[in-house]
């Protein structure tokens, strides 16, 4: 057995078989590449799921890391350190807001929000007490605990993990009539993502963003951005919300946050809003630790620039021209997305998703599908435009066009 048959036959026996990975055991990488177990070197167009915006190894976010790591690496929140006033003050700014309630993973930053959301209806904008209701979108792609995926539509992320947590109102992405029509005096908040990326990167009609925004000043109801994924420079602004002139409520920021080094998530919202929680009401032992900061305080500097959101801007309008071009030749059928960021519906006959990122394998391109014949392209924000156009090559290689 090669090395790489090997691994996967030792991981496929000892771990729980809740992902199914391509056939390639990466041992390093740098930029926009990585090295497998046998040497061979793979361009990654997936970024994990942006958790890589700035590229694997980043200097400087190595750097930051190897400096906090001989300070001080925890303290828990019972002590302050010396990381954590900046890092809060610098993201707040960032991102226009006040206040930040830092947490780890993604999915404990939409529980945080969900928690806000609750508290803040109850004592600020007087929901009886128990009947809270939060607003999400088909399709949706939140997370994966036990209350979120209670919200979510898809059944393989669901069945069998009831029961369910109640309180939520799932209505159609992108139908703003839907929405208003399940607002009640209940509502405390709507959670979407401003595009959804696992359910095939899949931007919202235009209007739609605006139109969330306006209802829900409207009704005193919170707008809750999930920007886990399309925040942080992806689709070429440093919040996908900002393409529509938009500022929500409440941002939950993950994946990139953490420079691809540690996890650290985030709620970025007002004083007003993340003021409701009082000592002991909420926390994370290691959320907003002294490494996490030390990593993030450098991601919100390198954001600050706006050289990656101009980066994604540019290389994004040569990806999306690029893989415009093959719509109607038979082998693709649509593309959608923003920025370094697309959703590309391979005709089905082709193959399926799975099939597309198996055969871009072996041409050295790594992507992932999404479900169907999607396959979803998300390379770090630092690749070369020539490896950008090799990857495409290597595309239209395995599609024959
Ligand atoms: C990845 C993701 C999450 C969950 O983040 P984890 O760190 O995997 O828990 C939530 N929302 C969106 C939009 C995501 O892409």
């Amino acid at each position: 057995m090669s090395a790489t048959e090997t691994a996967i036959a030792s991981a496929e026996a000892h771990s729980a078989h809740n992902y199914h990975p391509l056939p390639v055991v990466v041992a390093s990488a740098e930029g926009a590449w990585m090295t497998d177990v046998e040497g061979r070197r793979y361009l990654d167009l997936l970024a994990g799921y942006s958790a890589l915006n700035f590229g694997h190894g980043n200097p400087r976010l190595i750097d930051a890391a190897k400096a906090q790591l001989e300070r001080v690496t925890l303290t828990s929140r019972a002590f302050h350190h010396d990381r954590f006033a900046d890092f809060c003050a610098q993201l707040a700014e960032l991102c226009s807001m006040e206040m930040v309630l830092p947490m780890n993973t993604g999915a404990e930053a939409v529980e945080t929000a969900v928690k806000t959301a609750r508290k803040w209806g109850y004592r600020v904008k007087g929901v009886p007490d128990g009947m809270a209701k939060i607003i999400v979108a088909s399709d949706n792609f939140h997370g994966r605990t036990t209350t979120i995926v209670s919200f979510s539509t898809d059944p393989e992320a669901r069945a069998d993990y009831g029961p369910y947590t109640p309180g939520f109102e799932i209505v159609p992405y992108g139908d703003l009539t839907a929405l208003r029509e399940a607002m009640t005096e209940n509502t405390v908040a709507v959670l979407l993502e401003p595009i959804q990326g696992e359910a095939g990167v899949l931007v919202p009609p235009a209007g739609y963003l605006p139109g969330v925004r306006e209802l829900t000043r409207e009704r005193n109801v919170l707008f809750v951005a999930d920007e886990i994924q399309s925040g942080l420079g992806r689709t070429g602004k440093t919040f996908a919300l900002e393409h529509e002139g938009v500022v929500p409520d409440v941002y939950l920021l993950g994946k990139a946050l953490g420079g691809g080094v540690v996890p650290v998530s985030a709620v970025v919202s007002s004083a007003e809003i993340l003021g409701v929680f009082r000592p002991g009401e909420h926390g994370s032992t290691f959320g907003g630790n002294p490494l996490a900061c030390a990593v993030a305080l450098e991601v919100v500097a390198m954001l600050r620039t706006g050289e990656f959101q101009e980066r994604a801007a540019e290389l994004g309008d040569h990806l999306h021209r690029e893989l415009g071009l093959l719509v109607g030749g038979g082998a693709v059928e649509t593309v959608r997305g923003r920025g370094l960021w697309a959703g590309v519906d391979i005709t089905p006959a082709l193959g399926t998703g799975r099939e597309i990122s198996e055969r871009l394998l072996a041409e050295r391109v790594l992507v992932k599908d999404t479900h169907g014949s999607t396959i979803r392209i998300a390379p770090p924000l630092v690749i070369s435009k020539e490896d950008l156009d090799w990857g495409l090559d290597r595309l239209r290689t395995v599609l024959s066009v």
